[in-house]
């Protein structure tokens, strides 16, 4: 056993992305210690507060960790769940910082958590308990502009992030980027456009990519392209509905969704948006009409699929099923869901896993858009819409006159429009996504790294060297 290893044999969270860590680290050539500094995290605060609810005074637990300040501000999501400890909060941190570097995101990692469980507390106690923790995260500068900057994470939302601004900005009044506190706000907020399905879509053009790259799919007996392939997804949260949503559009074929209370599938396919309706209306997946139940959850996992898309929570792959699970492929949508002890077995089977570093990496690109767009107060495409339509007609007009070729009204539509910000994220989004997969595969291909994982940490501790050697800190 190992000393990062605890009684049962198993890796703290935080050390498995250590172990992550190491691994990378042995293709690059830099002095110990300065690795050490990167792996560390720079400020951990916890903190105990009370809130009044009903007539008891609850004490509640929360913590912001900012693992990294290489680059400034730090930035991440918060997470409302009763399984919030230090360890997570560190770890999902690290993870930030990591993914931020892959995704060329000016940001140093953190992360937030409150330990409660959002779903059997009011909306009204809830609002209570993240405004107190803004009003903490103030008190101690843990959260601005240029210094930390949260965003959604497990367990909360555009509601959540508007709550936040809004105590922001009634304790720091007159502070004309108070809106680039926080992202994820809601868009009548200083939110932008494509930030809510962000993550969900970069988790399907990172396996779209992945699934258009011919020796991969051949690798593990795959056809090339996204159509028609077997896709199982567990979380049916924002960032599960979203990829759900998104691969089913493409045509591929969701065969099972699996939620807390249990999983439903079909071999020919489930309509997303009507289970989600389902859901919406009984509170719960299950006796989903043309879906057989799956009681235990857990099991949904390890159905024959090509795509398996954990969304939900961390260590959800282990050494205990790691074994029988069958999918060909894994996209790691939620943080950390495969622990280190599974990563080596699946790696055996020669299941490719598509690192969560980068795979989720899209809400947080998108965050970066959304705190630009706050910083420069102005809408994306405001400024150039209607120059890039006037163009366009100039254009359209050409090529009427030269070619002498009728254009369609519906062509015409759509040559004559100019972006608007959704347009301008999703493209940013799309390029982003693509650029990185291609970054991490190349540099798999040219030091012959044994997989993506470790490809992914190579690629993104070289840039934070890179940022750390501009600064001048390391010699
Ligand atoms: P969410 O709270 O919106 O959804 C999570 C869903 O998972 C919920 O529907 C919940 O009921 C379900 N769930 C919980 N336990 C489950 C279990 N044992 N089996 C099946 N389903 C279960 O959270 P989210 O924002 O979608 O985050 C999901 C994961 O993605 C987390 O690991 C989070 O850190 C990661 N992530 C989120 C974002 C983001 O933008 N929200 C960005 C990057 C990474």
């Amino acid at each position: 056993m190992s000393k990062n290893q605890n009684k049962t044999g198993s890796y703290s969270f935080f050390n498995c992305i250590e172990k992550n860590f190491d691994k990378a680290a042995r293709f690059i050539s830099i002095e110990k210690g300065l690795l050490e500094q990167i792996k560390a995290c720079n400020s951990v605060y916890r903190m105990h507060f009370p809130v009044k609810i009903g007539k008891e005074i609850k004490v509640i637990e929360a913590y912001r960790v900012q693992h990294s300040h290489h680059k400034l501000p730090c930035k991440g999501g918060i997470r409302y769940s009763m399984k919030v400890n230090q360890d997570e909060v560190m770890t999902l941190a690290a993870l930030m910082t990591y993914k931020c570097a892959i995704v060329d995101v000016p940001f140093g990692g953190a992360k937030g958590g409150i330990k409660i469980d959002p779903q059997t507390i009011s909306s009204e106690n809830i609002e209570k308990i993240t405004r107190r923790y803004t009003s903490e995260l103030i008190k101690k500068n843990f959260i601005g502009p240029g210094i930390d900057v949260p965003a959604p994470d497990y367990g909360t939302g555009e509601r959540e992030m508007s709550w936040i601004f809004d105590t922001f900005l009634s304790l720091r009044s007159g502070d004309v980027d108070a809106l680039a506190c926080v992202t994820g706000k809601p868009v009548s907020q200083g939110g932008v456009r494509g930030r809510k399905e962000a993550t969900g879509l970069g988790v399907f053009y990172g396996i779209r990519e992945l699934c258009h790259v011919k020796e991969d799919m051949y690798s593990v007996g795959l056809d090339v392209g996204l159509v028609g392939k077997k896709i199982i997804i567990q979380g049916l949260g924002n960032v599960g509905y979203h990829a759900a949503s998104f691969f089913h559009e493409s045509g591929a074929i969701i065969i099972a969704l699996a939620e807390r209370e249990g999983a439903i599938y079909n071999e020919k396919g489930l309509n997303v948006s009507k289970v989600f309706l389902h859901l919406k209306n009984n509170g719960s997946i299950l006796n989903f009409p043309e879906a057989t139940n799956i009681e235990n959850t857990e099991k949904a996992l390890e159905l024959e699929c090509d795509i398996l898309i954990p969304a939900a929570l961390e260590n959800v792959i282990h050494k205990n099923n790691a074994n029988r699970i069958k999918a060909k492929i894994i996209g790691e949508a939620a943080n950390g869901p495969i622990t280190p002890e599974a990563d080596e077995i699946l790696d055996k089977k020669g299941v490719i896993i598509v690192p969560d570093i980068y795979l989720n990496a899209g809400g947080v690109t998108v965050s970066y858009f959304e705190w630009l767009k706050n910083l420069s107060h102005v809408r994306y495409g405001r400024m150039e819409k209607k120059f890039r339509e006037n163009v366009n007609a100039e254009f359209l007009k050409v090529i009427e006159t030269v070619c002498k070729k009728k254009i369609s009204i519906e062509e015409k539509k759509m040559i004559l429009r100019g972006p608007r910000e959704i347009d301008l994220v999703r493209s940013g989004l799309e390029d982003t996504m693509i650029n990185g997969f291609h970054k991490i595969r190349d540099l798999k291909k040219s030091l012959k790294i044994e997989n993506m994982r470790t490809a992914a940490f190579v690629l993104s501790i070289n840039k934070i060297i890179d940022s750390y050697e501009k600064l001048g800190i390391f010699p």
